[in-house]
């Protein structure tokens, strides 16, 4: 059986209230709390890595005593299960105290590497946080979460990852558009795992009510765990190399989510994880028809403040709050100046070389590189092209060969674009043709040997991504006619994003034209 830690209960201050009613909760960073039990807990689909990582055998989360644990139905002798304490800048205005609503840690486990993994399931029932809402999750949101984390993770973007989904044999109301329409949905549980799920809004929270007492602990706490680099007995200069650190992974981050497309959503402080994890899958979404201001939120889509181009000036904001909040440590070791320079950097040397990776180019050099650059994101965004396609495709032409007549570039290309009348006529292939000359003299230039570029390209431009329109395919079959053969088989094709796979051309496809303006597939609101 497992054996569950307690470092997060044990060394930081709890909540003494233990009844479960939503409250408001001080000087403490978490409330003791218990899954609430759900009718008839149905394992859907787990993730063996993960399982084996944690060195339970994956077969056995189908089956109590695992089974019952992971939905909520039971707690053994030597848990403490929580829900933690945090606020958030939501949508750029402060909304104090927020919380796990609806997530509940279980505990640590030690993993076959030796690293402390915490284990929370997410819709496990109400908690102090819950506010107004029922602590539950319905089962689009969560099967949304468990594929996107993994598929995130097979992407090499740093991630919270995901262990198993559970149905939960209940319904539970939801009005997806906010319009009252009001529908019965089924009710799913997530159980997922991070060494830590501690957000920017830990540490804002305290700060906002001067416990200096609690900000101080949980930043020990996490020093002390997660960054050994950096040496105690802390002091300013030990917490300005924590926040330059945060800033650094922050933008580590969001690089790669740039790389691949990703839009998180809903990028509150809430949601940001300190140790530069993404987390909280909600309404996400990949860039398909490229465009820097979508965003797939509809509860965004008139501020865009999370669109896929701002994300990386909200990392800086996001990090201004960061800082705020923990400036009682700081005192004069680290203004706000600095950390956002410092950020700012960080994010344009990760994205330069995110980029010339992409290109197939050493490095990203000068003004020339900036402006082909600015072309091709102007050329996908006008031309309506699909960006995973577009950059996979760019490493099948040959940069020598003259034979790039206008049917091959047609051969290569069409299958990305969105209008493919935007690449019959003359102005549309001269487009095309313009930016892909200018690409491959500069490809010439740096001289690097073709099957290296071409194996190096491949390595960041995913064929594979989790596009909305395919997970949404899994969860309409699986809750129309309850099959999970869709959700089963995307979860095994992204779990190799970067090689083409025999028999997967279903899923290396632009989305189809049904799902341009279908819910989930480009539109998601917040309400899951
Ligand atoms: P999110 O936008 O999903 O990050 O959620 C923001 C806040 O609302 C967090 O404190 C969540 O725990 C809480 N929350 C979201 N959905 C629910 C729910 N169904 N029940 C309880 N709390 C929720
Ligand atoms: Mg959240």
């Amino acid at each position: 059986m497992i054996q569950f830690e307690d470092r997060f209960v044990r060394e930081l201050p709890s909540d003494p209230n233990r009844v479960n009613t939503p409250r408001r909760v001080e000087e403490a960073a978490y409330s003791f709390v218990e899954p609430t039990p759900v009718q008839a807990p149905k394992l859907i689909i787990a993730s063996e890595e993960m399982a084996e990582l944690l060195g339970i055998e994956p077969r056995s989360l189908a089956e109590p005593p695992l089974l019952d644990l992971f939905s909520g139905n039971d707690v053994l002798p030597d848990m403490r299960p929580y829900a933690a304490c945090y606020g958030g800048h939501q949508f750029g205005n402060w909304a104090g105290q927020l919380g796990d609503g609806r997530a509940i840690g279980l505990g640590e486990i030690v993993d076959r590497e030796g690293v402390l993994q915490e284990i929370q399931i997410k819709g496990a029932g109400p908690t102090p946080y819950s506010r107004r809402a029922d602590g539950r999750a319905v089962l689009r949101s969560t099967l949304r979460e468990f594929i996107c984390s993994e598929a995130m993770h097979h992407l090499g973007i740093p991630t919270t990852r995901a262990l198993a989904f559970y149905t939960t044999g209940e319904k539970i109301p939801r009005d997806m558009f906010y319009d009252g329409r009001v529908r019965l949905e089924p009710s799913a549980i997530i159980t997922r795992v991070a060494p830590s799920f501690l957000r920017f809004g830990s540490f804002e929270l305290p700060r906002s009510r001067k416990d200096l007492d609690l900000l101080r602990a949980l930043t020990d706490f996490t020093l002390r765990h997660f960054f050994p680099d950096i040496e105690a007995p802390y002091g300013p200069d030990a917490y300005r190399a924590f926040v330059l650190e945060v800033a650094r992974r922050t933008a580590r981050m969001i690089s790669e989510w740039m790389r691949v497309g990703f839009i998180h959503g809903v990028m509150n402080t809430d949601n940001m994880s300190i140790l530069g994890l993404t987390i909280d899958y909600g309404p996400y979404g990949f860039v398909e028809d490229f465009d820097p201001s979508f965003t797939p939120n509809t509860t965004d889509a008139h501020g865009r403040r999370y669109a896929f181009g701002r994300q990386p000036s909200i990392g800086a904001f996001n990090l201004a709050c960061l800082h705020h909040a923990l400036l009682p440590l700081l005192g004069d070791s680290l203004s706000q100046e600095e950390i956002i320079d410092a950020y700012s950097e960080a994010f344009e040397a990760e994205y330069h070389t995110m980029l010339a990776q992409k290109l197939g180019f050493f490095r990203i050099d000068g003004g020339d590189d900036h402006v082909l650059v600015e072309n091709l994101f102007e050329l996908l965004r006008v031309s309506e092209i699909d960006m995973t396609l577009f950059f996979r495709r760019l490493a099948m032409v040959p940069v020598e060969d003259p034979l790039r007549t206008d049917d091959r570039l047609r051969e290569i290309f069409m299958p990305a674009y969105y209008r493919e009348e935007a690449l019959m006529g003359e102005a549309g292939i001269a487009a095309l043709r313009s930016f892909l000359d200018a690409w491959a003299h500069r490809v010439r230039i740096d001289g690097m040997e073709p099957l290296t570029r071409i194996e190096r390209m491949n390595r960041s431009n995913p064929l594979y991504i989790p596009r909305n329109y395919l997970a949404q395919e899994a969860i309409d079959a699986l809750e129309g006619e309850g099959d999970d053969s869709k959700l089963k088989r995307l979860f095994e094709v992204l779990k190799r994003p970067y090689e083409e796979q025999r028999g997967a051309e279903e899923f290396a496809k632009r989305r189809p034209e049904w799902a341009r303006d279908r819910a989930g597939c480009s539109m998601l609101s917040c309400s899951s």
